[in-house]
């Protein structure tokens, strides 16, 4: 959508595919569709056609033509691996990652089990990329957890989990092979609540296993005003960077993001 964003764990978004349907209760209030939907029918707006799924094939070289190292959510406003978008314009897209090297990727979905079948299928030269982070969004145990049996049994040099929004008490998660865990509660006028301890419990259970922590916002209505403390202090911790083998740059090596693992 554009080179900057306001999501605190991202610096870009980058969307060559526009659109989506709804999947599960995270998507209730999907901010994507009220966002393009007020732009349905406005000529020439790229929401024109409102939250209708489409591929964006103008879009697939952008990242080429940023040449500062960026870190870029993909598909900010879609799910790259939507049952509409065919297996050869996914490949286009990882392709497009894996020539644009000095950038990191974020690629998150609520499709795992496609996510699963083409990372250890077609996709399978793509999962060594240290640059390419795969996640998967978790708002519950009933349709978040097995999302994250399906990350773990995808081959991916770094996985993280978008618990966002939260939308109850996960108990314990199995976070072997996760490296980096993101918790938000849901914001806006319909917002969900979100319980501390559902947060807290989380935190701790990273903590335990050594996986960083990032913590988005609390939400609500105002999200503004109930900002992103936990305990009195921010989590912003990040994964640490993964080298791509074999090492080859498109762009000079000091060009390639940091590492920046807090904590
Ligand atoms: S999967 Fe994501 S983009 Fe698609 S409807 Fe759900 S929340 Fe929105």
């Amino acid at each position: 959508m554009s080179i900057q964003s306001h999501i605190e764990w991202t610096d870009a978004t980058w969307n060559p595919v526009r659109g989506c349907t709804k999947i599960s209760p995270g998507c209730k209030h999907c901010y994507a569709e009220t966002f393009a939907e007020r732009f349905r029918g406005v000529k020439g707006h790229p929401y024109e056609q409102g939250f209708d799924l489409r591929l964006v094939p103008s879009k697939l070289q952008e990242p080429l033509r940023w040449k500062a190292p960026k870190m870029i959510f993909v598909n900010s406003m879609s799910d790259l691996y939507h049952e509409g978008v065919p297996d050869a314009y996914i490949e286009s897209v990882v392709d497009v990652m894996i020539e644009a090297n000095w950038h990191t990727y974020q690629v998150l979905t609520k499709r795992s089990g496609r996510l699963r079948q083409l990372l250890n299928g077609r996709l399978r030269f793509a999962g060594d990329q240290g640059h390419i982070w795969w996640g998967v969004s978790v708002e519950n145990k009933q349709h978040g957890l097995s999302r994250i049996d399906d990350l773990r049994a995808s081959p991916a040099r770094v996985r993280f989990l978008s618990i966002e929004p939260l939308l109850e008490d996960l108990g314990t998660i199995d976070l072997s092979g996760i490296d980096w865990v993101i918790v938000g509660g849901e914001s806006g006028y319909a917002a969900r609540p979100m319980q501390k301890h559902w947060v807290t419990s989380i935190q701790r259970q990273c903590a335990q296993n050594r996986i960083p922590f990032f913590f988005k916002q609390w939400g609500g209505r105002q999200k503004s005003k109930t900002g992103r403390l936990l305990d009195g202090r921010t989590y912003d911790e990040m994964p640490t960077q993964q080298p791509t083998t074999p090492l080859s740059f498109s762009e000079p090596p000091e060009a390639v993001t940091q590492n920046r693992m807090s904590d």
